[in-house]
């Protein structure tokens, strides 16, 4: 014990001095203190001489430090297989839009200035016009998400008044959105009708009174009602609030401008299809489907959207030039058709089964010619190799789309190691490799996986092949 260093000596430590001013102090006694105490418990951790080799703690301390401060935001390698993986960010943007990010930001711009007669213009103009082109729809709004734009909504419409919505719409979506308790929030009366499995038009026909003010209808996002249902036909709900001159709204969620029947999956109903239903008032979030940054998209007529845009809450929920520029650009691809090669979830939707075994190839040519030198699982008495091979997998869409519906795909799966012991190895990567875990096998979906980081990830499970499985 005499041998470990004091823990003030270690905090005058240059290099760990360092991390100071990134954590904070008490940060670095933590690290410090789990430091000695695993070298106390740990005698051969001590060195030969009985004495801790002083510049080896100093390193440990500072990994230590260093991971701790990467639990920041960094990029990471999603091998999961799900393409709008929430936790992992949703979608990756397009080059062009991040190119468009870059300039915007390095800048001053137009945001609210008109560059033809100099005055003061409107940060929304342009995006409007791309929303208005590439969606049939009269007129345009984008707030800060799509959860922002149903907030902006029931409190533009429904305070104090009544919304009816049908019982198996009434959702609760991640980060514990719920369509009931946002309706509650904003002084709306909630009206559900139905039952859980079939709602028929004449349930909303029968709920209508003086006071409803919205009819409104949700995306189901991950949660599916399926056998014995009944649901209501869009178009005749929106003709029903015409009817009655209260205005129609879906929150599509997703919302896609493409048809996903194209990638051989289920058709998903379009932000497109629901303009042409006559729908009033439609949201969408624009880093799911779109492949665009996080915002939330409104779509309306044009009274509508005024309204909405007089609503002194719009400017708390307004985005930001960065978000503009980003949207602007991912809008535009949709409107030159270029969408389908530069918005990377299209491009990763469409990567053919053989290009993914072709990579997977590639792979297995660099993994390390004995990738299996890593120590067995404890449970085995006896040492197991361990086993990489390509197999087929699925993957999924997520984000609220399709949650039922598997997309095709190859994976790289390594058996006979302690899954999630290799699991948390490729997690303390730098960059992150976040993998699945299937069956005791780790699978690292090669369709989630840009090609442009294939090298990382070989080179990180090369690395965790040779060295030992417990970090
Ligand atoms: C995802 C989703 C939302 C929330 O979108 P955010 O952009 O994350 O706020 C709202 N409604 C539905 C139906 C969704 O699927």
């Amino acid at each position: 014990m005499r041998s470990l260093p004091a823990v003030h000596r270690l905090l005058s430590n240059a290099a760990i001095g360092r991390y100071e001013s990134l954590l904070g102090r008490e940060w670095l006694k933590t690290a410090i203190g789990v430091e000695l105490d695993f070298a106390r418990a740990q005698p051969d951790a001590l060195g030969r001489e009985g004495s801790t080799d002083f510049g080896a703690l100093v390193g440990r301390i500072c990994e230590r430090l260093e991971r701790v401060f990467r639990r920041g935001l960094v990029g990471a390698i999603n091998a999961t297989g799900v393409l709008l993986h929430t936790n992992l960010g949703r979608a990756p943007l397009a080059e062009s839009a991040l190119k468009a990010m870059q300039t915007i930001g390095r800048s001053y711009s137009n945001l609210e200035f008109d560059l033809e007669n100099g005055e003061r213009g409107s940060r929304y103009a342009r995006l409007t016009t791309l929303l208005r082109t590439t969606t049939g729809a009269q007129d345009a709004l984008v707030v800060n998400n799509c959860a922002a734009a149903v907030l902006l909504i029931l409190d533009t419409f429904a305070k104090g008044r009544e919304v009816i919505v049908s019982r198996n719409q009434l959702i609760e979506i991640g980060g514990g959105f719920r369509l009931p308790d946002v309706l509650e929030r904003s002084g709306a009366n909630l009206v559900e009708v139905g039952a859980t499995n079939k709602v028929y038009l004449k349930d909303f026909e029968r709920a209508l009174s003086p006071r409803t003010t919205l009819l409104l209808r949700s995306h189901p996002s991950n949660y599916r009602i399926t056998g014995f249902t009944h649901d209501v036909d869009p178009t005749e709900f929106a003709a029903l609030a015409k009817r009655v001159g209260i205005p129609s709204v879906e929150d599509l969620g997703s919302g896609a401008l493409i048809d996903l029947a194209q990638f051989g999956l289920p058709h998903e109903r379009t932000v497109q299809e629901a303009v042409r239903d006559g729908i009033d008032l439609i949201t969408f979030s624009g880093d799911k489907l779109l492949g665009g940054p996080q915002a939330g998209i409104i779509l309306g007529t044009t009274p509508l959207i005024a309204r909405l845009r007089n609503n002194p809450l719009l400017r708390a929920l307004r985005v930001d030039k960065l978000t503009i520029a980003a949207l602007s650009e991912t809008l535009r691809l949709y409107a030159t058709g270029e969408a389908l090669h530069e918005i990377p979830f299209y491009r990763m939707l469409s990567t053919s089964l053989d290009d993914l075994r072709t990579r997977g190839d590639r792979y297995f040519a660099a993994l390390n010619d004995t990738p299996c030198r890593a120590e067995p699982t404890p449970c085995h008495a006896e040492p197991t190799p361990c086993h990489a091979e390509l197999v087929e997998a699925s993957a999924y869409v997520g984000g609220g789309t399709l949650p039922e519906v598997t997309i095709p795909s190859i994976a790289i799966s390594v058996s006979g190691m302690n899954a999630s012991a290799l699991a948390a190895k490729l997690r303390a990567n730098d960059p992150p490799i976040v993998a699945r875990i299937d069956d005791g096998r780790l699978l690292l979906d090669l369709r989630t996986i840009a090609p442009r980081e294939d090298e990382a990830v070989i080179a990180a499970l090369n690395n965790s092949f040779t060295s030992s499985p417990d970090l």
